[in-house]
């Protein structure tokens, strides 16, 4: 199993575990480079540091963007910032203001669908913090109720695109993402690229304007990938000159088919973005 893991989600955002917990479990299952990638967050790290430090592994502080290229979502994982910087923090805490107004709006349409006291309950499942509040807790609380079966088709009935509940986002546009990251001097990840239900030649596309914007690497494995997605995303990564990232996308009991370091080894002729990290100790 890979032991370098860079993209898990705690409490924080939509994972289910502490930071120190994600940590202690990384360690067990022999992970020895974490990266916390909460979305739109990084007020988990402080504490993933501490058990870092505790349970000997490297932590690289992250968090995982959402933005937007061309009106399509996006993901950026943002690997080994300094989360104190400024821009980031300023960028950060606009989006968690809107995913906190975004939680009403999207309360009150499944509560007009006849879905009761669902904003109080969502927010039960985010200690009452309204910044936290994502689309896959209100996933969690459809599937609670027996409205779904499953996560996913909660996405594909109420909180998808288009669907009854969707309510769109200001979400940063890509380029300025990519600025606040690179501000606080970290590395600009492109998460899940085959995840984006778009075709192979918009996808150079968004990697073309990815990489001019400063984008340094993309992600290769993540888990559940088929081997075929991993070896084109690996050639395009070296076709753009992109560095290769790796991770799980750990989300806790939330994604009992998810586990920390688990994921399919690079395939030859990646650079590894790691790699950038294991000189420096921070
Ligand atoms: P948000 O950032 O609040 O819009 O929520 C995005 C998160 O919802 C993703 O990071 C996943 O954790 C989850 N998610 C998105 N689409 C699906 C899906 N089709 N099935 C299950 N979970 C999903
Ligand atoms: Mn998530
Ligand atoms: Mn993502
Ligand atoms: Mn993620």
């Amino acid at each position: 199993m890979p032991s370098v893991d860079l993209h898990c989600h705690s409490l924080y955002s939509d994972g289910s575990q502490t930071p120190e917990q994600l940590v202690e479990q990384a360690a067990a299952a022999g992970v020895t480079m974490l990266a916390l990638t909460d979305h739109d967050s990084t007020n988990g790290l402080a504490e993933a540091r501490r058990a870092a430090e505790l349970a000997g592994i490297r932590l690289i502080n992250g968090v995982e963007i959402s933005a937007m290229w061309q009106k399509q979502l996006i993901h950026l994982v943002a690997l080994n910032i300094d989360p104190e910087t400024p821009i980031l923090k300023a960028g950060l805490h606009e989006q968690q203001q809107a995913r906190a107004k975004r939680g009403r709006l999207i309360a009150d349409k499944l509560e007009n669908l006849g879905i009761e006291n669902c904003w109080q309950n969502v927010l039960a499942l985010v200690d009452n913090d309204e910044n936290r509040v994502g689309r896959a807790h209100f996933a969690q609380y459809l599937v609670s109720v027996g409205r779904v079966k499953q996560l996913q088709q909660a996405f594909d009935k109420y909180l998808g695109n288009g669907k009854p509940a969707a309510v769109p986002m200001p979400w940063a546009e890509m380029n300025t993402a990519i600025t606040w990251i690179k501000a606080a001097g970290g590395v600009a990840v492109l998460a899940h690229p085959a995840r984006y239900g778009i075709s192979q030649t918009k996808l150079r596309l968004l990697l073309a304007d990815f990489k001019v914007a400063g984008g340094e690497a993309m992600e290769v494995s993540t888990a559940n990938e088929k081997p075929n997605v991993i070896l084109n995303l690996a050639a395009l990564a070296q076709r753009f000159g992109l560095d290769a990232s790796q991770g799980s996308d750990y989300h806790g009991v939330n994604m009992p088919w998810l586990k920390l370091g688990k994921f399919a080894e690079l395939p030859a002729g990646c650079q590894p973005v790691w790699r950038r990290f294991e000189e420096i100790n921070t």
